[in-house]
C-alpha cells in the first residue's frame, strides 16, 4: 500500500550505525544529504533524485551580530537547494520512497513549496505528482509546479481544505502520501538539516538554533538531526531550539505560552510557507522546544519585511517570507534577554526570495523609474 499512518518517529540502531557514520567515512561521502545514508529510511537499492539536495552552505553574517548585540549570527541557507526551499530535504526522500515502494502516484497538500519541491523531485524518478494547494498559491510556485510536469488542483479554499483533499485523494486512489505531517519518513528528510548544522559548525556548535514554524516537521527534524549527531559522538552539545510562527498563524506559540493542547487558528500573514492554522507536529515540535530549553516567538509581518530588506541589503541574501522569520526575530529575542549577548545563533533560512516576489515589494528600498531611451532622460530622472 502506498499510504502510512500516524506521525510516527523513525528510530535507528545507533549502535550500528556509529560505524557507517564517522568523521572518515564523512570525508568521503557525496556533498549532499545523501552523505547521511546510513540514517536515512531508504532502502541500499533506492534510486535517488539526480539534483543535488542539501548541503547548503553556513556562513556568518557579521552585520546581523552587530546590530543585535550577538556573539555571533549564522546563516543556512536552504534558498540553494534544487527548487529553492529546505521542503527538497523531505520531498526527495519521500519520492524516493514511494519509488522504491514501486508506487508510480504521489500526492501532497502544500502551501506552496512542499509542492514544488515534490514536483521537481517526483519527475526525475518517474512519479506523477498530483497537488492540492489553496487558488492563492504563489504564481512562481505554482510555475515551479508546472514547469516540473505535476498535476495541480487550485483549491478554493485553505490550505487545510487542500490537505483533507490530498488525504482522501490518497485514500481513494492509491496515492502515495507525501504529506509531512502524516509520513514520518518526511521529518527524515528534514532532519539532515540537523545533521548538517551539527557537521557544518563541528566544535563550534551553536548556542541556539531558529526555524520557523508552521505545521511543526522542520523543528522536529533538525532537532532530531542535532541528537543523532550529539548521540552518535559526532557533535559536543545539542543546542536550543527556538521556532518562529507569525504572528497572524501562532497556535503552537499560544499552546506554548498557555501550556495546554494546540487549537486552531484563523490565519492571516505574508509568510505563506508558516500560514498554518491547523499544524499536525505540534506535538514534536513542542516537544523538541521544551526538551531542548527553547522557546516559540512571533514576529509580525512588518517585522518579516524589514528584515527581508535588511538581510538582502546587509548580507545579500533573499528569502521569501516564512523562510526568514528567523531573522526577523533576533531583536525579539534580544529584548526578551532570551538569547544573551555572548551567545551564538543559527538562523535556518528556509526558502529563497524569488519564491514569492510579490510579498516583497513592500520590502524593497530600491527605486525603479521607466524612461526614454535618451540620456537626457537619465539625467532628468536622477535630478
Ligand atoms: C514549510 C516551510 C516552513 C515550515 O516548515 P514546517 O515543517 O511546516 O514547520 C518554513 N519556511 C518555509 C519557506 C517553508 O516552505
Amino acid at each position: 500500500m502506498c499510504g502510512l499512518d500516524g506521525i510516527l518517529d523513525v528510530l535507528y540502531d545507533y549502535d550500528a550505525v556509529r560505524p557507517a557514520l564517522t568523521r572518515e567515512t564523512l570525508a568521503a561521502a557525496p556533498r549532499t544529504q545523501w552523505r547521511y545514508r546510513p540514517l536515512l529510511p531508504l532502502p541500499a537499492t533506492a534510486a535517488l533524485p539526480t539534483a543535488p539536495v542539501g548541503w547548503t552552505p553556513v556562513f556568518d553574517a557579521p552585520p546581523l551580530a552587530a546590530r543585535f548585540g550577538l556573539a555571533g549570527v549564522l546563516l543556512k541557507d536552504e534558498g540553494r537547494n534544487p527548487t529553492g526551499s529546505l521542503k527538497d530535504r523531505a520531498s526527495s526522500v519521500g519520492a524516493a520512497h514511494a519509488a522504491a515502494s514501486a508506487c508510480r502516484q504521489i500526492t501532497c497538500a502544500s502551501t506552496g513549496n512542499a509542492a514544488s519541491s515534490l514536483a521537481g523531485m517526483s519527475a526525475q524518478l518517474g512519479l506523477q505528482a498530483f497537488i492540492f494547494v489553496p487558488a492563492s498559491v504563489s504564481q512562481a510556485k505554482l510555475t515551479q509546479m508546472l514547469i516540473h510536469g505535476a498535476r495541480v488542483f487550485l483549491v478554493r479554499g485553505t490550505y487545510e481544505d487542500a490537505f483533507a483533499l490530498s488525504m482522501g485523494a490518497s485514500e481513494r486512489f492509491g496515492w502515495y502520501n507525501r504529506n509531512s505531517a502524516i509520513n514520518p519518513l518526511l521529518v527524515e528528510g528534514k532532519k539532515t538539516a540537523g545533521l548538517e548544522i551539527a557537521e557544518q559548525t563541528g566544535p563550534d556548535l551553536p548556542d541556539v538554533v531558529v526555524v520557523p514554524l508552521g505545521d511543526g516537521c522542520t523543528l522536529a527534524g533538525t532537532w532530531k538531526g542535532l541528537r543523532e549527531m550529539h548521540a552518535l559522538g559526532l557533535s559536543p552539545r545539542v543546542p536550543r531550539m527556538i521556532g518562529v510562527q507569525a504572528s497572524g498563524a501562532a497556535p503552537i506559540a499560544a499552546a506554548l505560552a498557555e501550556d495546554r493542547d494546540v487549537t486552531p487558528v484563523p490565519v492571516q500573514t505574508i509568510a505563506d510557507g508558516i500560514a498554518v492554522g491547523t499544524p499536525r507536529n505540534w506535538r514534536k515540535a513542542l516537544n523538541a522546544v521544551r526538551a531542548s530549553g527553547g522557546t516559540i516567538v512571533t514576529v509580525r509581518d512588518e517585522e518579516i519585511l524589514d528584515a527581508m530588506r535588511l538581510l538582502a541589503e546587509a548580507v545579500g541574501v533573499w528569502a521569501e517570507p516564512a523562510a526568514l522569520a528567523g531573522v526577523a526575530a533576533l531583536p525579539v529575542l534580544r529584548e526578551a534577554g532570551l538569547v544573551g549577548r555572548s551567545e551564538r545563533v543559527l538562523v535556518l533560512l528556509t526558502g529563497h526570495g524569488l519564491k514569492d516576489p510579490a510579498a516583497a515589494r513592500g520590502a524593497a528600498g530600491g527605486r525603479a523609474v521607466e524612461i526614454e531611451a535618451t540620456a537626457e532622460a537619465v539625467e532628468e530622472a536622477l535630478r
